[in-house]
Order: C-alpha cells, then sequence, then structure tokens
C-alpha cells in the first residue's frame, strides 16, 4: 500500500434487500439456483461499488456470497453433517444449533476462490479476504470425532492453507483470519490457538491478518459486553504472543470501546487495522470522532502501520449506515492523513 493510513473494513457489509433478509444473521437466501449464483455476483459489485465510491482504500467482496463468517465456510468441508445438530456455547455466550463433526474434516474443492477470482475482475485496488480463523471455527461445532479442540483445530489449520494458498494465487493482497475467540479463551490461544494460526498462513507471501473483536453488533454480544467492566483487557493476554508471531497485521476494535488504547503498545512493530468505527451502534460516527480515535492510537503505533478500520463486519447493519459510517472512515482517516503530511 502506497498511501499513508490505508482505509479498509474488518470484511463484511450488509447484503440487499433482493438477496438476503436485512439485519439478520444466517439470513436466508430469498434466491435459488442460477438466479443465486447471480445475485451473489451482483451483490458482490454492488458491495465493492460502495467501497470506492466511499473512498475505502483496500477492499473487500463484503462476504455477500456468505451466509455467515464461520458456517459458509465449514458447509464446503467434508466430515462434518449439518443434518446432525447439537446445542453449543458459542464463545462462553449464547447458545446455538450447530452441526456435528462426525468424521475426519477435508477441503474437497475450493470454497471462496472463485468470488476471489471474481472479485478480483473488478478492481484493481488492494483486496483483503476474511477466512475464519481455526479456533473460532472449532468453537462453531459440535465435534463427535476428534474430541479434542485442539487437534480439529490443527485440521482446520491445514485446510484453511490450502484455501489462503488458492486465495492468494486469485490474486488476495492480504488474508484475514478472524477470530474473536481469542478474546475468550486466553490460555488455547497461547497454547497453541496462535501455532494453528501460523500453519494456517505457511509458505504465504502475501500479507496476513488476524482479526479480535467483540464481535457484532447483536445482544449476546452487547450483553456479554456490559459483564466486561470499565476497562477490557483481554488483548492483553494474548498480545505478546502474537507480536512474536509471524502474523503481519492485528485488526483491533478501538471505537467506543473499553479497550485502553495503551495495549497496542504490546503488538509494536505490527501492522495494526484500527477499529475506528462502532458496528454496535446505528449512529454514524462523524469525520472529526474518526480522527480522533486515530490520532489516539498513533501514540502506539507508527504512521506506517497504522490502517484505519472497522470495529468489526457491519452485515447486520442498514444499508445506508453501513454506508455513511464507510464514508465517515474514509472522511477521517483523510483529516489525519493530511495532518501527518502538511
Ligand atoms: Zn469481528
Amino acid at each position: 500500500m502506497t498511501r499513508l493510513l490505508p482505509t479498509s473494513t474488518a470484511g463484511s457489509l450488509p447484503k440487499p434487500s433482493w438477496l438476503a433478509e436485512p439485519e439478520k444473521l444466517w439470513s436466508p437466501w430469498k434466491l435459488q439456483g442460477d438466479a443465486l449464483i447471480e445475485g451473489k455476483q451482483d451483490a458482490l459489485r454492488v458491495a465493492l461499488q460502495e467501497q470506492t465510491c466511499a473512498g475505502i482504500d483496500i477492499v473487500s467482496d463484503g462476504e455477500q456470497t456468505r451466509q455467515h463468517f464461520v458456517t459458509t465456510f465449514i458447509e464446503h468441508l467434508a466430515g462434518v453433517d449439518f443434518n446432525q445438530r447439537e446445542t453449543v456455547r458459542i464463545r462462553n455466550r449464547y447458545d446455538a444449533s450447530v452441526p456435528t463433526v462426525v468424521g475426519a474434516v477435508s477441503r474437497e474443492k475450493p470454497v471462496f476462490v472463485e468470488d476471489a477470482k471474481f472479485l478480483r475482475q473488478q478492481t484493481k485496488a488492494p483486496i483483503k479476504w476474511a477466512l475464519p480463523g481455526p479456533m473460532t471455527m472449532i468453537d462453531t461445532l459440535y465435534d463427535a470425532h476428534y474430541k479434542s479442540r485442539e487437534k480439529l483445530a490443527w485440521e482446520f489449520a491445514a485446510i484453511l492453507n490450502q484455501e489462503a494458498r488458492e486465495l492468494e494465487a486469485a490474486g488476495v493482497d492480504i488474508i484475514q483470519f478472524d477470530e474473536p475467540a481469542y478474546n475468550v479463551f486466553f490460555d488455547e490461544v497461547n497454547d497453541w490457538g496462535i501455532a494453528t494460526l501460523e500453519r494456517a498462513i505457511e509458505g504465504l507471501k502475501c500479507q496476513t491478518a488476524v482479526h479480535i473483536c467483540y464481535g457484532y453488533g447483536i445482544k449476546a454480544n452487547t450483553d456479554w459486553k456490559k459483564t466486561l467492566g470499565d476497562e477490557w483487557r483481554q488483548y492483553e493476554k494474548i498480545f505478546p504472543k502474537i507480536q512474536q508471531s509471524n502474523i503481519d497485521m492485528v485488526s483491533l476494535e478501538c471505537q467506543n470501546s473499553h479497550v485502553p488504547m495503551d495495549l497496542i503498545e504490546l503488538i509494536r512493530g505490527k501492522k495494526v487495522m484500527v477499529g475506528a468505527i462502532d458496528v454496535a451502534s446505528h449512529t454514524v460516527e462523524t469525520p472529526e470522532e474518526v480522527a480522533a480515535t486515530l490520532r489516539k492510537a498513533l501514540q502506539f503505533v507508527d504512521a506506517g502501520n497504522l490502517y484505519p478500520c472497522t470495529n468489526c463486519g457491519m452485515a447486520p447493519l442498514p444499508r445506508a449506515v453501513a454506508r455513511g459510517k464507510l464514508q465517515a472512515l474514509a472522511a477521517g482517516a483523510a483529516i489525519v492523513r493530511q495532518e501527518l503530511t502538511a
């Protein structure tokens, strides 16, 4: 990225109402068959256009072709039975009915590679592609086969590496692994979570990122956040090990959050995607609010390593709100960019 403070999003954007019911997670598709394939591609074009018009520098597919950031990837794998469902507690926070691992897991065909090629054809801008991380994947499943979270995570890491290598070959510039589970299972993160992530990025020459957030603005998450107290120090437990890892970039939640900004110091040297947009609120930030968050972050990140971003995905937000937030992000970054270069 040549430009200072290149902007991007954590990943997802709202889907058009003709494709899926808005403001809802796991929203069912409204189209079928070939119409669905075409509809997803059209939605991807719209998501790209909205990012481009807003002035976002590093673009994504807005996750328009997936129903959910974890489930859709898992649906493409062998060894998981979606008809055999069990209720599990996701990230120790809310119960969900999830599919069951019934045998050895494997990736029989690419999952997002065609979508990535399609996005690559539509733009010359740098592309970021999000994949679920190994720990967050195992946390969204019931495992009746391996009976070991660690073992299953290593299996998923190998599968993710296959997918990531093909995404890189398709022209993706940054591959991001979403690991909200890192904010919950600190011991596992340090014991094997980061090691499995390094397995997932093995051999990649493109940039790699890990996104660690406090989740979408859904009720289970906002209720959980109320229990975390005035200072959210979760990052403190995992940053030292991430700082020593091979991951190039870390995507974090900072806007309206109770995360003390000085924790970023613990990953000094990494590129930091600073969340300057709150996805749990429908209030659109002003460019000045975005700028204020970025200025604060600059105390702990070198300007050349600062990537203004959103706290998390914006899939559950109304489209007009998400559009406003994209514009605010770009405008806020522009203010600080000008200050830095003046
Ligand atoms: Zn997130």
